[in-house]
Parts: C-alpha cells; sequence; structure tokens
C-alpha cells in the first residue's frame, strides 16, 4: 500500500467508494464521474502505477484483473458491447497512478476518443 495513492486508500476502506465487486485480489467500483451509464474501475489491490508495470511485475495479477473486467460487462448488461481503456501515463490521460481499467458501456461509444 502506498498512502500518499487515493485507490489504496480506497481498498484500505479509508475513502468510501460504491464497491459492486471484490475477490481477494481485485476491487472494482463505480466512477465518482461517469463517462457513461456504466462506467466502473477495477483495480488490483496491491499496489502497481500503471498496466505495464503490472503485466511485468504480476501478470497472473493482470489476467485476473481482466477476468474481472470481462465477467461485469455480463453482470452490468452491457450485452451490445463496451469499452475498456488503461490510461497510462500523463500523455495517456493516467490521472490515478495505480493502475485501473474502467469498464465503459450503456450507450454507444464514439471513435476516437478525442
Ligand atoms: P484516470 O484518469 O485514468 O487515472 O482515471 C481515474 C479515475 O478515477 C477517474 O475516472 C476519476 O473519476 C476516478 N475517481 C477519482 N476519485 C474517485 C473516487 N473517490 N471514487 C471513484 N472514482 C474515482
Amino acid at each position: 500500500m502506498s498512502v500518499d495513492c487515493l485507490f489504496c486508500r480506497i481498498v484500505a476502506g479509508d475513502i468510501p467508494a460504491t464497491v459492486i465487486h471484490e475477490t481477494d485480489r481485485v476491487l472494482a467500483f463505480r466512477d465518482i464521474a461517469p463517462q457513461a451509464p456504466v462506467h466502473v474501475v477495477v483495480i488490483p489491490k496491491d499496489h502497481h502505477p500503471d498496466l505495464n508495470s503490472l503485466t511485468v511485475a504480476d501478470p497472473a495479477l493482470a489476467a485476473e484483473l481482466l477476468g474481472v473486467v470481462g465477467d461485469l460487462a455480463r453482470t452490468e448488461g452491457l450485452s451490445h458491447g463496451h469499452r475498456v481503456v488503461f490510461n497510462t501515463g500523463a500523455d495517456g490521460g493516467q490521472s490515478v497512478f495505480h493502475v485501473h481499467a474502467h469498464l465503459l458501456g450503456g450507450r454507444a461509444l464514439g471513435w476516437p476518443p478525442g
């Protein structure tokens, strides 16, 4: 855990979140500023700064995270499709440096994202 990390503090229960799914190693909660009717943030409980560092450090955890994203796409009813985004680094639009997948859906999503 990193005390300076917002998502580590959510994992620790120090900051409230609307948690919709939890396993031993993965947590999913609703984004506080949703960009689509369904917008879920899926994180590993362990602190890894971004997707690239996670896949190097713990590829099994990266796979588990993706499995949870797929399960949530089904349980959230996104049968018409969805988008999974890993913003990575400053140019990638990442603002919280604890790796997370955005699961977005519930409407037709434009492309390119802008
Ligand atoms: P990113 O810009 O890819 O790093 O995404 C960070 C996401 O975390 C943004 O979509 C924020 O809206 C979301 N976020 C920030 N604080 C919270 C919070 N306390 N609970 C839920 N989502 C949050």
